[in-house]
C-alpha cells in the first residue's frame, strides 16, 4: 500500500507549476496539479502573451507612421481599440491549449480546479478533500505590487492583471514605474494613441541596464512622444491628478488612467505557509536552499514565488530542479544553475541580456573588456530600415571568454540566443567569428561583434612578422 496519494502535489498551474508537473509525469511520477484560477498563470493570461500581442499591434501602427521611410507617400490605419484588445484575447485563446487541463490530463497529470491549502508537510486540502504526497511544490507565482499611495485605492487604477479588460483607449495614461513592464506597456499604449507619461523615482527608466542602452531606449521613447519623468516620486492622488515630489517640490500630473507597474509581490499568504512556519525572505519571496527546498524538507518552490528572477523561462528552468530534486532527493539532487540567465525587454528597440553588463561587472569588481558593434552598419538592418542599436560584449581581458552580452535593436531577444549558447557551452569570440552566418541577416551582427573583438586583439608581433614574410615573397 502506498503511504501517499501522490509523489508530488504541485500548487499553481503557471509556467513553474506546469513544467514541474510535466517533468515529473514524464519520468512516471504520480502528480496532482492544483490551479485555482486559469491554467497558464500570468504568462499566458496577463503577462508575456497578451503584452507581446499588444506590442505587435502597436508596432504595426508605428510602421504605418514610418511609411515614408519605406518609400510610401503615406499609410493610414483605422482601428477600433476594442478590436485590438479582442485580438489579444484571440492570441491567448490560440495558445491556451498548450497549457490546458486537457493537455496535462492526457499527459497523465491529475489536474484539479480549486484553491489549495497546505495543511501539513505532506498534505494539501482542496475542494474539501485532503490529498497527501511525499512532496509539495509551491508554484503560486506573484501579483502586481500596489504600494500604499494615499488615495490610490479611490481610483480605478490599472495593473497587468486588469489592463486586458480595457474597452477604451485612455487619452492620458500615467504609468507608475519605468521598469520592463512599465516601459513595454507605455510604448504599446503610446503607439496606439494614448498620451503616455512614465513616472519613475530613479534617475532613469530600465535602470538595471547600461547607460548607452538606457539612452537608446529613452531617446526612442521621447522621439515617439512618451514623456519620461525621472526622479519623480509618486506621493498622492487627488481625483484625476497625481502629485509627485520632484527636487523637493510638488508636481501635478493629470491623467485619465493610471497603470501601476511598480514590481511584483510573491503570493505567499493565505494557503498554509505561515501556519507551517515556511521561511519568507525580507523581500517577500519564499526562502529556499540551492536545491529549491524550503526549511520544511518536503516542500519545494519554483518560479516567481521564490525568484530571484521573475521570468517564464527561469520559472521553467527552476521547475526542472524542483521536480527532479523532489523525486530523487536525498539519493541525488542538483543545485540550480543560475550561471547563464538571459532575458529581454520587448520595447522597440528590444533590449536582450545574458550574463554581466558593465554596471554589474563594476559592482562585482570583475575586470572586463568591452566590444561594441553598431547595428547601424549592418546590411540587413539597413535594408529593413532598422539600422539602430548595437551588440555589446564583455569579455575577460586578453581572452575571448564571454562574460556577458547586451543586444539592443530589432529582434534582440532572438539574436541573443547565439550568445546564450556560447556562454552556456564556453564558446568564445574566436569560434563565433569562425562560424558561417547567413547573409544578409540580423544574426550577422553577432559575428561582426566577434570581428570587432578580433581586430582589437590582433597579435602585433605576429603581424609584423607576416608583413616581413609577404615583403620577402613579393
Ligand atoms: C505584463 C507582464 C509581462 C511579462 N512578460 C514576460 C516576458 O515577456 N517574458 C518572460 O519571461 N516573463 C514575462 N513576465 C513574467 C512571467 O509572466 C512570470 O515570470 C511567470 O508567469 C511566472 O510563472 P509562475 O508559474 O511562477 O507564476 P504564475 O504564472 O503567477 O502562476 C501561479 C499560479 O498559481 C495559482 N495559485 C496561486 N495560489 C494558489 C492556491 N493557493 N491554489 C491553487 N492555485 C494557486 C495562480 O492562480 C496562478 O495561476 C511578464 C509578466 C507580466 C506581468
Amino acid at each position: 500500500m502506498s503511504k501517499y496519494d501522490y509523489n508530488i502535489i504541485v500548487i499553481g498551474g503557471g509556467s513553474a507549476g506546469l513544467v514541474s508537473s510535466y517533468i515529473a509525469t514524464a519520468i512516471k511520477a504520480k502528480v496532482a496539479l492544483i490551479e485555482k484560477h486559469k491554467m497558464g498563470g500570468d504568462c499566458l493570461n496577463t503577462g508575456c502573451v497578451p503584452s507581446k500581442a499588444l506590442l505587435r499591434s502597436a508596432k504595426m501602427l508605428s510602421y504605418a507612421k514610418r511609411a515614408k521611410e519605406f518609400g510610401f507617400k503615406k499609410a493610414s490605419v483605422e482601428f477600433d481599440f476594442k478590436e485590438v484588445m479582442q485580438r489579444v484575447q484571440d492570441v491567448i485563446k490560440t495558445i491556451e491549449p498548450h497549457d490546458s487541463r486537457e493537455r496535462y490530463t492526457n499527459l497523465g497529470v491529475d489536474c484539479i480546479e480549486g484553491e489549495a491549502t497546505i495543511t501539513s508537510p505532506h498534505s494539501v486540502e482542496v475542494n474539501g478533500k485532503t490529498l497527501t504526497a511525499r512532496s509539495i511544490i509551491v508554484a503560486t507565482g506573484a501579483r502586481p505590487r500596489v504600494p500604499l499611495i494615499p488615495n490610490l485605492d479611490k481610483i480605478d487604477y490599472l495593473t497587468s492583471d486588469n489592463v486586458w479588460d480595457l474597452k477604451a483607449l485612455p487619452k492620458k495614461l500615467v504609468i507608475l514605474g519605468g521598469g520592463p513592464i512599465g516601459s513595454e506597456m507605455g510604448q504599446a499604449f503610446s503607439r496606439l494613441g494614448a498620451e503616455v507619461t512614465i513616472v519613475e523615482k530613479a534617475p532613469q527608466i530600465l535602470k538595471r541596464e547600461d547607460e548607452n542602452i538606457i539612452k537608446l531606449v529613452t531617446e526612442k521613447f521621447q522621439q515617439e512622444g512618451i514623456k519620461i519623468l525621472t526622479h519623480h516620486q509618486a506621493r498622492a492622488f487627488k481625483g484625476n491628478t497625481l502629485i509627485c515630489e520632484y527636487q523637493g517640490k510638488d508636481v501635478e500630473i493629470k491623467f485619465d488612467k493610471v497603470f501601476v507597474a511598480l514590481g511584483r509581490s510573491a503570493n505567499v499568504t493565505g494557503f498554509g505557509l505561515e501556519e507551517l512556519g515556511v521561511e519568507i525572505r525580507p523581500r517577500g519571496t519564499i526562502e529556499a536552499n540551492p536545491f529549491l527546498q524550503t526549511n520544511i524538507p518536503s516542500i519545494y518552490v519554483c518560479g516567481d514565488v521564490t525568484g530571484p528572477y521573475q521570468f517564464t523561462h527561469t520559472a521553467a528552468h527552476q521547475a526542472w530542479y524542483a521536480s527532479v530534486n523532489t523525486l530523487f532527493s536525498p539519493l541525488k539532487k542538483f543545485k540550480v544553475d543560475y550561471s547563464v540567465i538571459p532575458w529581454a525587454t520587448f520595447t522597440d528597440p528590444e533590449v536582450a541580456r545574458v550574463g554581466l553588463n558593465e554596471k554589474e561587472a563594476k559592482k562585482q569588481n570583475i575586470l572586463y573588456e568591452v566590444t561594441t558593434y553598431g547595428i547601424d552598419d549592418l546590411d540587413r538592418a539597413i535594408a529593413d530600415s532598422e539600422a539602430h542599436g548595437f551588440v555589446k560584449v564583455l569579455t575577460v581581458p586578453g581572452k575571448d571568454k564571454i562574460l556577458g552580452v547586451t543586444i539592443a535593436g530589432t529582434h534582440a531577444g532572438d539574436l541573443i540566443a547565439e550568445y546564450i549558447l556560447a556562454m552556456k557551452y564556453n564558446i568564445g569570440m574566436n569560434k563565433i567569428l569562425g562560424t558561417i552566418h547567413i547573409y544578409p541577416t540580423l544574426a550577422e551582427a553577432n559575428k561582426f561583434a566577434a570581428g570587432e573583438w578580433k581586430r582589437a586583439h590582433v597579435p602585433t608581433l605576429a603581424m609584423k612578422l607576416l608583413e616581413k614574410f609577404h615583403a620577402w615573397r613579393r
